[in-house]
C-alpha cells in the first residue's frame, strides 16, 4: 500500500447511501461526516474529490471475527478433523516454521480492505508458545494504516486456559499490553472445567477493564450450560455489553423453547454473539436474536491457515453465505444481513449503529459497489470499486 493510497477525501460526490436518491457526501477533516446533500466541487481541491459515478455506497463492511495473525497463504493447510485435532495439528505444524509474522498478516489485511472492510476484530492467538509476538506482529501490520483501518484484538488462547498454566498470566500481559479483549476457547470441551476457565476469563477481563470474546464450539446442551454460566457471570461483574460469545453453536441447536429463554437472558445480561455462518451446521436464528436484543457480528474466521485451506477475506461473502444457508428470502431480511456486516456489526469495533452508519456524525468509513441495492450487492458480492477509512482512500 502506497501513501498515496490513503489520501484525504473531502467530498464523495454522486453515491446512492443505502440504494437511496444519487447525493454528495462531504467528510471533515476529523474524518468524520459532516453534510449528506449537493455540494459544489469548485470550493475543493479536486485531489480530494472522489466522483462516485452514482454507485450504491454502503458503510465500510466489519469483519466481527477474524484470526489475521495465523494466515499462510496457501503454503500450507489444514489436515486434521475435530477442534483438538485441529489444534494439535497446528501446535506441530507452527513448531516447525515458526508464527506467519508481519508480512502475511499485512497480505491478509491487504485482501480484507480490498474487500471493502474497514474495521476487523481480530482473534490473536497468545500461547506459551509465541507469547505475545502475534498480537505485537498484529500492531505493526496495522500500523501501516495509520488508523484508516480499525483494527482491535482478542488475545486468544487457542491452545486453552487453565489446562496450560501460565497462559491467564499471558492473558493479564496482553490486556496491559492494549489488546481490547481476551478471549477463551470452549470452557468444557478443551479445559474440562467450565465455571473455572468462565470465572478466571470474565474475572481478568472485569479487573484490567476489557472484553471477552470467547470460542465456544461445544454443543447443544452442552454448550447451552457454559452460555448460561457466561451469562450469569456477565451480570455478576458488570460486564454487560462486554462480552460477546463466538460461534456458539449450540444456541443453533437447541429446540426452539429453552433457546428463546436463553437468548433473552443473554439479551438482558449484554451478551453478543458473532457467526461466521459455518457449513453443514444449522445457522443463528437472526430473527430471534434481534427479538431478545443481542446483538450479532458476521466474520470470516480463519483464512488459509493450519486450520483451513478456505476463505477469501470478505465479509461480504460470509453474509452471502449465511443468508442462502437460513434461506433468506424477503428484502427485508436480506437488508438485515448487510446492516449486520456494517453499521449493526459495529458494535464488535465498539461502535454504536449511528457511528458507523452514511449519517451525519458517522465515521467516514465507506464502500462503493456497483450495485443497484443493498440486497443486490449481497447476493451477488460485485467488485467493491472505492473503500475509504476514516476520511482517507483505502482502495480505488
Ligand atoms: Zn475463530
Amino acid at each position: 500500500m502506497s501513501t498515496d493510497a490513503l489520501r484525504p477525501v473531502r467530498l464523495v460526490r454522486d453515491i446512492r447511501p443505502w440504494g437511496g436518491e444519487r447525493t454528495d457526501l462531504l467528510i471533515g477533516t476529523d474524518g468524520r461526516i459532516e453534510r449528506i446533500g449537493a455540494v459544489d466541487p469548485t470550493e475543493l481541491d479536486p485531489a480530494q474529490v472522489v466522483d462516485g459515478r452514482g454507485l450504491l455506497a454502503l458503510p465500510g463492511l466489519v469483519n466481527a471475527h477474524a484470526h489475521v495473525d495465523k494466515s499462510w497463504w496457501g503454503q500450507s493447510y489444514g489436515g486434521e478433523g475435530g477442534t483438538e485435532g485441529r489444534i494439535r495439528h497446528e501446535r506441530a505444524r507452527r513448531d516447525e516454521l515458526g508464527i506467519p509474522g508481519v508480512r502475511p498478516t499485512a497480505a491478509v489485511l491487504a485482501e480484507m480492505v480490498a474487500h471493502g472492510t474497514t474495521a476487523i476484530r481480530s482473534h490473536v492467538d497468545v500461547d506459551l508458545g509465541v507469547g505475545l509476538r502475534g498480537l505485537e506482529a498484529v500492531r505493526e501490520a496495522a500500523a501501516a494504516y495509520d488508523g484508516a483501518l480499525d483494527v482491535q484484538i482478542v488475545a486468544f488462547p487457542q491452545d486453552g486456559v487453565l489446562r496450560r498454566p501460565g497462559v491467564l498470566d499471558l492473558l493479564r500481559d496482553a490486556a496491559r499490553a492494549g489488546a481490547e479483549h481476551i478471549g477463551g476457547l470452549d470452557p468444557a470441551g478443551i479445559d474440562r472445567d467450565p465455571v473455572g476457565q468462565i470465572d478466571a476469563i470474565l474475572g481478568l477481563a472485569a479487573e484490567e477493564g476489557v472484553g471477552v470474546d470467547i470460542h465456544l464450539h461445544d454443543p447443544a446442551e452442552l454448550g447451552a450450560f457454559q452460555v448460561e454460566l457466561i451469562v450469569e457471570r456477565t451480570a455478576d461483574l458488570g460486564l454487560g455489553g462486554r462480552v460477546t460469545i463466538a460461534h456458539g453453536f449450540a444456541i443453533a441447536q437447541l429446540p426452539e423453547g429453552p433457546r428463546r429463554e436463553l437468548l433473552a437472558r443473554m439479551g438482558e445480561a449484554g451478551v453478543s454473539m458473532t457467526t461466521v455462518a459455518p457449513l453443514r451446521l444449522p445457522q443463528l436464528p437472526l430473527g430471534e436474536l434481534d427479538a431478545a436484543g443481542v446483538p450479532v457480528g458476521f466474520g470470516t474466521d480463519g483464512i488459509r491457515d493450519l486450520w483451513s485451506p478456505y476463505g477469501t477475506g470478505d465479509t461480504m461473502g460470509i453474509g452471502w453465505q449465511f443468508a442462502r444457508a437460513s434461506s433468506l428470502a424477503r428484502d427485508e431480511d436480506l437488508t438485515r444481513v448487510v446492516r449486520g456486516l456494517t453499521s449493526a456489526g459495529a458494535w464488535a469495533v465498539g461502535r454504536t449503529e449511528a457511528e458507523h452508519d452514511l449519517v451525519v456524525g458517522g465515521r467516514a468509513d465507506l464502500v462503493l459497489l456497483d450495485a443497484e441495492n443493498p440486497m443486490d450487492a449481497l447476493v451477488r458480492a460485485p467488485a467493491r470499486e472505492v473503500v475509504i477509512g476514516a476520511g482517507r482512500v483505502l482502495v480505488g
